[in-house]
């Protein structure tokens, strides 16, 4: 058999390939942050408000990081409560064309007296100065994003965790009736821990970002105060610039704190720093017993699946709902709304859900979802996920509310503030998509995500 003709082929491959590559060999990284606060006048929330100055600033935090294979992502944090799918998917597809990264991951640290996000010329609130920082902050955004990109330099990376909470689960049973209400569940489940990834530049040994996780509503600031806060996620990142020096980025992301509420619950700006202190505090434990991540490239996957939406009351239960809501016109609404599907024998739409997954071999995950994701997810992604170290964020890319577990969605009516439906008004009757998602949801949730993960173990050792 003659091989040269295929030796040659071969050869001719594979110069073409490595032609291809970036020249370098590791991973790189960069860091840039830029400040997003609205000036005073501007609508904060939640809830709505008209700001009269700023207690602490509000700032867009990116850390980039790109491997030899042409592999690139850049992890945002902001110090926002929340941006729309359309919003994120316009920034998105800017952030490709103008500084040529494919993968972003927006987080919004869910900050309750902050602004949200809205797609281009368009804010949440339709006001003429809205709209003007709307777009000033989408352009910060983006000019953050080519930043940190420009200022890549080779790195090593570790990772950490360490112990803390800054909060509570929010929901405990009525004993009497079975309901759902909000409070402070000391026993129920949380996120007890925050995870750190820092990049170390090479060049001077010091590290340039620190990406830390903590699932919590940043919601300690009081709701009275008018003044614009980042609230425990800001103060954090300070305590963590005050050892490692100011030149470190901090970035944030907020983890699947859906169901836990920062304690104590809308009491002072001085609490807020407290908790924060004591989060940046942990965070700087997390860093120094840091282990090294030895994997030189790390891959970037992506899912997308539909999450129905509870299915619709009765024609029975909606014609009491609506005698006895007639004087109510937010109500009404919703009730006319839902009239009009049963009339075309359609269902409520359901909710988008997209996850990422940021892999380096099997020594660390970043997982991504949309929405205020419960804290078990997390905790089960920490148990399932085939990693030695997992980060988990929800609020990214995308909101369309609560997404509890399939326990509390099977409460029906009894499932309080994040997944009860009608006849109970629970907030998610209140959004487009008129009641929680369907019982069968955290199936199609765990799916999605194992979809992610390497399945071959052999093979995804060798990555
Ligand atoms: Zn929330």
């Amino acid at each position: 058999m003659n091989v040269r003709p295929f030796l040659f082929l071969h050869l001719c491959l594979c110069t073409s390939v490595i032609a291809a590559l970036p020249s370098h060999k590791g991973i790189r990284a960069g860091a840039a942050e830029r400040e997003i606060t609205p000036t005073a006048g501007l609508e904060i929330q939640h809830y709505f408000r008209k700001s009269s100055g700023v207690r602490d600033p509000l700032f867009a935090r990116c850390l980039y990081l790109e491997d030899g294979a042409g592999n690139a992502v850049a992890i945002v944090g902001l110090d926002l409560i929340m941006g729309s799918f359309e919003a994120c998917d316009q920034l998105r597809t800017e952030i490709r064309e103008k500084c040529g990264v494919t993968h972003t991951l927006l987080n919004f640290s869910h900050s309750h007296a902050s602004a949200a996000l809205g797609p281009r010329g368009r804010t949440r609130i339709s006001n003429d100065s809205d709209s003007r920082w709307n777009d000033r902050t989408l352009d910060a955004i983006i000019a953050v994003v080519a930043g940190a990109r420009k200022q890549a330099e080779p790195v090593s990376l570790r990772a950490g965790r360490a112990g803390v909470q800054v909060g509570f689960n929010r929901r405990l049973v009525n004993a009497d009736n079975g309901h759902v209400f909000m409070g402070v569940n000391r026993k129920g489940p949380a996120v007890p821990w925050v995870n750190v990834l820092v990049a170390d530049s090479t060049r001077t040994g010091k590290p340039l970002a620190v990406l830390f996780e903590h699932a919590a509503h940043p919601v300690i600031a009081p709701h009275t105060s008018k003044l614009t806060s980042a609230d425990f996620p800001g103060a954090a990142g300070k305590r963590i610039r005050e050892v490692l020096g100011k030149d470190v980025i901090t970035v944030f992301g907020q983890g699947c704190g859906g169901n836990i509420n920062g304690f104590p619950l809308r009491s002072t700006h001085e609490r807020a720093e407290e908790a924060g202190h004591r989060l940046g505090e942990a965070a700087l434990k997390a860093i120094r017993k840091s282990e090294a991540i030895k994997a030189q490239t790390f891959r970037v996957k992506s899912a997308r699946e539909e999450l129905p939406s509870a299915p619709l009351p009765g024609r029975e239960l909606l014609a009491e709902m609506m005698d006895l809501e007639k004087d109510n016109p937010g109500r009404m609404k919703q009730l006319h709304r839902i009239q009009d599907l049963l009339k075309r024998g359609e269902k409520p739409p359901a909710r988008r859900f997209d996850a990422h997954a940021v892999m380096f071999g099997r020594e660390w995950c970043l997982t991504t979802m949309p929405h205020e994701m419960f804290c078990q997810y997390e905790l089960w992604i920490d148990e399932q996920a085939p990693f030695k170290r997992t980060m988990t964020f929800a609020f990214t890319n995308g909101y369309q509310g609560y997404i509890a577990v399939d326990q509390a969605l099977t409460l029906g009516a009894k499932g309080g503030y994040e997944a009860g439906r009608l006849p109970n008004w629970g907030g998610q009757v209140y959004t487009k998509h008129l009641g929680p998602p369907a019982v069968g949801a955290e199936k199609i949730i765990k799916d999605t995500l194992a979809s992610l993960w390497p399945r071959d173990p052999e093979n995804s050792l060798k990555e």
